[in-house]
């Protein structure tokens, strides 16, 4: 049986009012218990269409969509089929739905996170991650990674499947499951008592030595991880006075790399330090996140393989904020956050100038989730054009995540994940932070409304 959801066209006024996709299936139950299903047809009409960000924008477009798929793409205003549904977004700007590669939805970090991690129990954090994902997908962002948060993986690989089975409205989840970390790494420190630390913190993804390592990989496959993260360097928000280096050594970075490339897994290095940087790189590492010191034999090393950067530029713009407004960073943690601040848009300038694949990420859950578009503003300071941050954030996001056939573009086949705005962001990027219409596997999230 395919479940079919048939959404209409609703208005909504703040993200808190996103309608759950369940609510609008199109479904009927007969006395027997058989669930008949109505296909819903929609056609888009577009006033500038920018189905492909590596290509130029079209006027006055048409979007078939069937279900949850893109059926077609016409030039001018074609009328509905019978019974189907018009989506007028004659005076918008229609793109792809957007794609984040780097948010932690089970936190939300500010003053009371620290008390929050301890207090909280696994729903509560679930219906927490519930709630941010719903913010970002009214935001305009269709797909998300998730990589890794303090506390219980199972919560996202609950909230993975929620959204998926049009449970719970939110983007499509990626997602790591537990971090890969040392003992003491980054993610495995946030200065508790080490009882209590072990109450909050899984210890699945934790691992010394080559061995343990690939034992830590596969665990995380065989709890349902779409993608591997570990931590090549320390990180500003651990509480722990290790500064922003390498921490796993070689042979521990290329055990993890070369499990999860035999399992069918892409991996992700956090990493700030050169050295770390540059040992994550020469192990084929598929994405480096942040990248904070990277230097000529990163941008080397990023060519050669083909590797992605995701800067994730707010996150250093916030937690440098944080340094500066005593919002309870610890001694350990202001400091880390002086030194990495804003490296990571210099990172961005050099490592576009350079040609490397650059692909969207906001690090939210750092920031406030729901304002994840204010990256591109970040981004073209950086020097990135305006269709290239765009083209980040799709088409290049969705290579990152080996999700090409389904998301990234807007093409026959692929699923409906289509967002809108009021004006051109290719003239002025930061119409982005003000979504007007979300469309994700062809149900309608967001008509109108103002972002909050
Ligand atoms: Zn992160």
């Amino acid at each position: 049986m395919v479940l079919t959801a048939l959404s209409k066209n609703v208005s909504v006024s703040c993200a808190a009012d996103v309608r759950l996709a369940a609510d609008r299936q199109a479904t009927t139950t007969s006395s027997r218990g058989r669930t008949d299903v109505t296909a819903s047809t929609k056609v888009i009409h577009a006033g500038t269409l920018l189905a492909d960000a590596s290509q130029g924008p079209e006027r006055q477009q048409s979007v078939l969509i069937e279900g949850e798929r893109i059926k077609a793409v016409s030039p001018g205003f074609i009328d509905p089929p019978a019974g189907a549904s018009l989506i007028d977004l004659r005076d918008k700007f229609v793109l792809a739905g957007l794609i984040d590669c780097h948010v932690h939805l089970m936190a939300q970090f500010g003053p009371k996170l620290r008390l929050q991690t301890v207090e909280d129990s696994d729903p509560k954090t679930g219906f927490n991650a519930a709630h941010h994902a719903a913010l970002t997908l009214a935001a305009g962002f269709t797909t998300v990674r998730d990589v890794g948060a303090i506390g219980n993986p199972e919560v996202i690989f609950a909230l993975r499947g929620a959204i998926a089975e049009r449970k719970v409205a939110g983007p499509r989840v990626l997602c790591v499951g537990a971090v890969i970390s040392p003992t003491g790494g980054h993610g495995q420190t946030y200065g508790y008592r080490h009882d209590v630390c072990a109450c909050v913190q899984s210890a699945s993804g934790r691992c010394d030595g080559a061995d343990d390592c690939r034992r830590a990989v596969r665990r995380q496959v065989s709890h349902g991880a779409d993608a591997i993260k570990f931590v090549a360097t320390g990180g500003v928000l651990s509480d722990i006075k290790a500064g922003v280096d390498q921490q796993f050594i070689r042979e521990e970075i290329q055990a993890i790399v070369d499990t999860a490339h035999a399992l069918g897994r892409r991996v992700s290095a956090h990493a700030h330090g050169t050295a770390g940087i540059n040992a994550a790189l020469e192990a084929g590492v598929d994405s480096i996140e942040h990248g904070s010191f990277m230097d000529d034999r990163s941008i080397e090393l990023f060519l050669k393989n083909g590797a992605f950067h995701v800067p994730t530029i707010i996150a250093g713009v916030t937690v440098l904020e944080m340094a500066a407004g005593g919002s309870g960073l610890s001694e350990a943690q202001a400091a880390k956050a002086r030194t990495v601040g804003l490296k990571i848009k210099e990172a961005l300038a050099r490592s576009y100038k350079a040609g490397v694949a650059i692909a969207f990420g906001t690090d939210m859950g750092v920031g406030p989730h729901g304002q994840n578009a204010r990256e591109f503003r970040l981004m073209t300071e950086a020097g990135m054009s305006a269709p290239d941050a765009i083209k980040a954030a799709t088409v290049t996001a969705a290579k990152l995540l080996d999700i090409s056939d389904d998301a990234g573009t807007i093409a026959p086949g692929k699923s409906a994940d289509i967002v809108a705005v009021d004006a051109s962001p290719l003239e002025d990027i930061t119409v982005l932070e003000r979504m007007r219409f979300v469309m994700a596997r062809g149900d309608v999230y967001r008509h109108g409304g103002s972002q909050p």
